[in-house]
């Protein structure tokens, strides 16, 4: 029998109950593990006063705060499910999410009154009301929901009742809203830190960056959830700026920094590095995104003590697949580029993507997964959920990569990025790879153009670094032609001040190819 989630989260609690539990890093206030217990049931109760019934969603719409993990789990001890949106959504955006999710209630902070207010819904806002919102019913204080509240009887919860709908990133079409399960949580979260021999060695001394917005389910999964379960500390930080993010780590002695790719190479080419103690860190793990070799070896250099490696997950699949060994409390050499093995309790196996056919080791197909850490479907959309999911319960993530012959898995790219050219297939992320090892290029995307001869081609998007404006298309190309075969090679090269990304860490490539597509008569936008 499975224990609700935020049972799991909080079990011994008699014995590391006066632990710190969150640090909010903007104002140092420490919460622990009794005080953030205590506070998640009183809003589960002020949740049931305020009229949410069990099976009903409330939605979050806040940075990294504490408040965000009381309304989480509060809603969770309710029976009650809970939805977070990106703060940077439009009104438009966060009204269709609400509205497809059926929110009850929404929790929120005052500088957001202007994107939420055309909401029906009851709004809790956690620093102060808006003047504007006047004194109406239809809204109130976080300490007003939380006050007076009494203990809730708790609420009979299933294994298979959903308790999270986070949704996938919108990187390749509008976000998917994923219903993820008690159940599935728990058995994802056990698959990272607890057992013999866990992938991820997460321990109650640590404490745990959490900068990677708890909207997207890395971050509330393999972050928040994994170190409650583990009794650390968790410091909350608002939002990435790198010299922020260094400060923070010397000044908490942070021990586990997990990061996406865009973070990684803001770390690895940040000039302040040396201005900071950050020999703290004994984990640092990157996922979200493929993270280039030798980005990674570059990091390993920096960090030589570290254990550093990769995860992969995928919203859908709860989202963690693999997860490096080199996390494992019998730490285990990895080899660069892998993004670990497959998580305990669960199956993988790799496929034709047209015959759904299993292939053998070392040959690239389409990556499934199976297991109780999956979720139940999309919400609201069986036929997407039956296209993803097939009769065997295998999820079918559109991710290519093999497995090699010490079960580790490398990821490719993504099946409907691979650029083709005539009959050859080219990955986008081996050549980002190749291009951020130039001394002069900060930064770098790849997408296909269309090209009479070969079908598509590669183009890539640079961004130079500080005071390098003199690195040419020219001088950019035959650094590739040198290193790769002709079909892979960059036909043009495209200089811009930033590539488009998602928080969860991804090249937003449609944007690209956007702008590739806006250009007059396919005619390069101006270098
Ligand atoms: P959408 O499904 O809405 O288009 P998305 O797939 O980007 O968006 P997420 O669920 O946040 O939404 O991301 C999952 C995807 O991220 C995976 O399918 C994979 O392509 C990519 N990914 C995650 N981790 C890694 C990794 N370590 N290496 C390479 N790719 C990764
Ligand atoms: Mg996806």
């Amino acid at each position: 029998k499975h224990l609700p989630l935020h049972a799991y989260c909080f079990q011994n609690l008699q014995e590391h109950g006066s632990r710190p539990c969150l640090i909010n890093a903007p104002t140092g206030a420490v919460y622990t593990y009794f005080d953030v217990d205590a506070t998640a049931r009183k809003v589960a109760s002020g949740l049931n006063r305020v009229g949410v019934r069990q099976g009903e969603v409330i939605m979050i719409l806040l940075p990294n705060c504490p408040e965000f993990v009381f309304a989480f789990l509060g809603a969770s001890y309710r029976g009650a499910m809970a939805t977070a949106a990106n703060p940077f959504f439009t009104p438009a955006e966060i009204a269709k999410q609400a509205k497809a999710s059926n929110a009850k209630v929404l929790i929120t902070q005052a500088s957001y009154y202007e994107k939420v207010k055309e909401l029906e819904v009851k709004v809790v806002f956690v620093d102060s009301c808006p003047a504007e919102a006047g004194d109406g019913e239809d809204h109130i204080h976080f300490s007003q929901l939380i006050e007076e509240s009494g203990e809730m009887e708790e609420v009979e919860i299933r294994g298979d009742d959903v308790v999270a709908l986070p949704y996938s990133s919108g990187t390749t079409g509008l976000p998917k809203g994923v219903m993820l399960t008690h159940k599935g949580l728990v058995t994802s979260i056990a698959q990272q830190v607890d057992g013999e021999n866990p992938n991820l060695y997460y321990h109650c001394e640590d404490t745990i960056l959490c900068v990677l917005p708890l909207f997207h389910i890395y971050s509330l999964n393999s972050v928040l959830l994994c170190g409650l379960r583990a009794k650390a500390t968790i410091l909350l930080m608002p939002k990435f700026e790198i010299k922020a993010l260094l400060g923070l780590v010397h000044k908490h002695r942070v021990t586990i920094a997990p990061v996406v790719p865009p973070i990684v190479l803001a770390i690895a080419k940040s000039p302040d590095l040396t201005n900071y103690d950050l020999s703290s860190i004994r984990v640092l793990k990157s996922g979200g995104a493929p993270l280039g070799k030798e980005l990674e070896d570059t990091l390993r250099a920096k960090f030589p003590n570290a254990k550093l490696g990769q995860g992969y997950g995928m919203t859908e699949a709860g989202p963690v697949l693999t997860m490096s060994l080199a996390f494992a409390k019998e730490a285990m050499d990895v080899k660069a580029g892998a993004c670990g093995t497959v998580v305990r309790n669960a199956g993988m196996k790799i496929v034709d993507p047209e015959t759904a056919i299993s292939l053998p080791r070392n040959h690239a197909g389409e990556i499934c997964i199976r297991g109780d850490q999956i979720m139940k479907g999309y919400l609201n959309d069986r036929e997407a959920t039956e296209r993803t999911i097939d009769k065997e319960g295998w999820l079918h993530t559109g991710d290519i990569g093999y497995i090699d012959d010490d079960d580790e898995l490398f990821i490719v790219d993504r099946l409907k990025e691979l650029i083709k050219y005539k009959g050859f297939q080219v990955a986008p992320a081996e050549l980002e790879a190749l291009l951020l090892t130039h001394p002069t290029i900060s930064d770098a995307a790849v997408v296909p153009m269309k090209d009479e001869a070969a079908g598509e081609v590669p183009v890539a998007f640079v961004v130079r670094s500080n005071g390098f404006t003199h690195t040419t298309e020219d001088e950019i190309k035959q650094f590739i032609s040198k290193q790769v075969v002709f079909y892979k090679r960059i036909n043009r090269v495209f200089f811009i001040d930033a590539i488009p990304k998602s928080p969860s860490g991804k090249i937003l490539r449609k944007d690209l190819r956007a702008k590739l597509a806006a250009a007059p008569s396919s005619a390069p936008p101006t270098p």
